[in-house]
């Protein structure tokens, strides 16, 4: 069975395409991405309404684009999986609606399903099937938490998430501050792999022995690097951007690593999957592999383009949604901006 995936909630454009086999594994067949990041640069961040218009204008030819690669026609389309939510209320409705056109059109079943939920479903396109159960490591522009899953298609656990910042926020604003351009991780990464990391000794957040055992907290560690870059240039010194960027880079990762590790061991659970666009950063998977290796931990981290937001993760996710005959959507569901992270499709 063919199922379509379309991704709208922040500020990417994605159409994906997979194929279902009867083994239950997943086939990537087409995974194409337009992405509005350009427009929303001199502003920092995402502008919604901008985000918007821009995913009206690219749904029709990203979808043309992954049908070309793929080489199928609409007409070989079984099922139909869109990001329900979370995420930007208007730009979720783009991509609802036009699945809503989609399935009514060629009359085949429609999934609303959870965007964080696809970017742990998207590791199966890469590793095939997910052990039960895995501890999931989401780390994103919006999110940063700790989630057992015991089912793919129906089971997701929070165990712990961030208080304040999320970590891919956190690589947004210290980017801001060294004059790194948005979005900040991937020049983050670039700078941090010619300086220093033990350089400057940032605060690793929530990690005293009375904080929550699995929760993460990034709004200190932005703003001791603020501090520390703005004593830096009042005292009249050019600022050690690399070094700054390593420093960080290893708290980041540092931290979640190791809590990633403590609830692993604490829940007993053999397999790490770590998603979401930071687990795009080359530090963070480098220094997982050190630890899980140590812990007899199995890690799985999907290819860069996969880690960041698309299409492809929402086929995958209805893929195994549809494996699991979990029910259709009505066709009058609507997106929902707060979606929690338990409730995998509607
Ligand atoms: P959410 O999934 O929580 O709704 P989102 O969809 O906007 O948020 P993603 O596209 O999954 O988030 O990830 C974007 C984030 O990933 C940005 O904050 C970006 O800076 C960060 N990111 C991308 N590449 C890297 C990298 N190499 N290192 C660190 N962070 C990165
Ligand atoms: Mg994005
Ligand atoms: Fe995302």
């Amino acid at each position: 069975r063919v199922i379509m995936g379309i991704e709208s909630s922040c500020d990417e454009t994605g159409v994906g395409l997979v194929r279902l086999h009867d083994d239950g594994t997943v086939e990537l067949l087409a995974d194409e991405v337009a992405s509005s990041v350009d427009q929303h640069a001199r502003f920092g961040g995402v502008v919604p309404e901008v985000a918007s218009r821009a995913h009206l204008e690219a749904m029709v030819p990203t979808a043309e684009r992954a049908f070309a690669t793929a080489g199928l026609k609409l007409s070989d389309v079984d099922a139909i999986a869109v990001t329900a939510g979370p995420g930007l209320a208007g730009a979720l409705l783009v991509g609802v609606s036009a699945a809503k056109a989609y399935a009514t059109a060629l009359d085949v079943p429609l999934y609303g399903v959870n965007h964080l939920a696809g970017h742990i479903a998207v590791d199966t396109l890469q590793h095939g099937p997910l052990p039960t159960p895995v501890l999931a490591l989401l780390v994103s522009g919006g999110h940063t938490q700790l989630l057992r899953v015991d089912d793919i298609a129906s089971s997701i656990t929070e165990l712990g998430s961030t208080v304040d910042d999320a970590a891919g926020e956190a690589y947004d604003k210290v980017a801001r501050v060294l004059d790194l351009p948005y979005p900040g991780g991937p020049p983050i990464d670039k700078a941090a792999k010619q300086g220093n990391p033990k350089a400057i000794a940032f605060p690793r957040g929530m990690t005293g022995p009375r904080d929550a055992k699995f929760d993460f907290s990034f709004s200190g560690l932005k703003t001791a690097v603020a501090r520390w870059v703005e004593n830096a240039e009042r005292a009249g010194d050019q600022v050690p951007v690399n070094d700054v960027a390593a420093s960080f880079q290893e708290a980041v990762a540092d931290v979640l690593t190791a809590k990633a590790i403590r609830a692993a061991r604490e829940h007993n659970i053999g397999t790490l999957v770590i998603s979401g666009g930071v687990a795009a950063n080359s530090r963070l998977s480098e220094l997982a592999a050190e630890r899980c290796a140590e812990a007899g931990i199995e890690l799985r981290v999907p290819r860069p383009r996969l880690c960041t937001d698309n299409g492809a993760m929402i086929a995958a996710l209805g893929a195994h949604v549809v494996a699991a005959g979990r029910s259709v959507a009505p066709l009058d569901f609507s997106a929902n901006p707060g979606l929690p992270v338990n409730v995998v499709s509607l």
